[in-house]
């Protein structure tokens, strides 16, 4: 009897602990230090998909008047990046800039004083406006700022240019260049060498990717150094080839569509990247066909077929 009472409480203790594990949020995987890109601007790099997974890379300005720290990565990580951002400057975190609404982009807005100001393209604003983590009390964390087609901030080697050249990965993705650094900040628009993830629910085209992409590469100039969404830094030359990369895929998608394939038939077809992409990911075939789907979706809606 005694002996049913033990175990029956042990039971009942077991089961408390792990509905108060299910409520605590599983640890984060830990951050890196700041890496210089140029000057008195530094990257806290991202790692990539998977168990590791800490969101996107992080731009961090610092400037005479505060520090400009761009996408906040994964909820959780605040305290880290300004325990980060601390080994370098004495300077508080005095802006946010969102390149886009997604929550590894988005999600540690909330870890900041609220005093601080935080801008994004119009889009991204009314796409952060509809997620969870930005409801009620957490309101405060949303763009107190936003712009439509291109803002400036600070001057000199401060300066901070934000452009939107159309849709992409989201409707709202903004493009962030440090001028007289001569570094460009793509967000997601250019995550990685891989094929790219068109967010359909967030205004995301695959019709209009390679347009905007093109549209960017033309009217950014003078730029040397690219800090892409999710992967190292690097060059405009990987970025121009991204171009290319996603103009050949739309293009491919656009003739199996032409040719009468469903999604399922199209996206069966594209096995491999074309071989001159070298260094791209192997196509994997979830994102291939989430792909095709937003583009024969967007086709069915009688978006453009140019
Ligand atoms: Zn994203």
């Amino acid at each position: 009897m005694k002996r049913f009472t033990v175990l029956g409480a042990l039971l009942v203790i077991g089961g408390l602990s792990a509905a108060m594990m299910a409520q605590q949020q599983p640890p984060r995987p830990p951050l890196p230090d700041l890496t210089k890109v140029k000057d008195n601007l530094y990257v806290i790099t991202s790692s990539t998909l998977g168990p590791e997974f800490t969101g996107g890379n992080t731009g961090v300005l610092v400037t005479e008047s505060g520090v400009v720290v761009v996408d906040t990565k994964l909820s959780g990580y605040g305290p880290t990046i300004i325990e980060r951002i601390k080994k370098v400057t004495d300077k508080p975190v005095t802006m946010i800039i969102n390149t886009h609404t997604h929550g590894d982009h988005t999600g540690s807005n909330e870890g900041f004083p609220a005093t601080v100001d935080i801008i994004a393209q119009e889009n991204t604003k009314a796409n952060m406006v509809k997620m969870d983590a930005f409801k009620g009390d957490k309101a405060q964390f949303l763009p107190k700022r936003t712009f439509k087609d291109k803002m400036s901030v600070g001057s000199g080697k401060n300066r901070v240019d934000l452009y939107y050249f159309g849709a992409g990965h989201t409707n709202g993705d903004a493009w962030v260049v440090y001028p007289s650094l001569r570094v460009l900040q793509t967000g997601d628009m250019f995550a990685w060498r891989d094929a790219p993830t068109i967010d359909r629910n967030n205004g995301g085209s695959a019709v209009e990717y390679p347009k905007t992409l093109s549209m960017a590469i033309a009217g950014i100039k003078d730029i040397d150094t690219v800090i892409p969404g999710h992967s190292p830094v690097t060059t405009p030359k990987d970025l121009q080839e991204y171009q290319r990369f996603v103009t050949d895929w739309v293009a491919a998608v656009q003739s199996a569509a032409a040719a009468g394939k469903s999604v399922d038939e199209a996206a069966a077809a594209y096995t491999k990247h074309p071989d001159k992409y070298q260094g791209y990911a192997a196509p994997q075939a979830a994102r291939v066909k989430a792909n095709v789907q937003v583009y024969y979706d967007e086709l069915k809606k009688g978006g453009a077929t140019n």
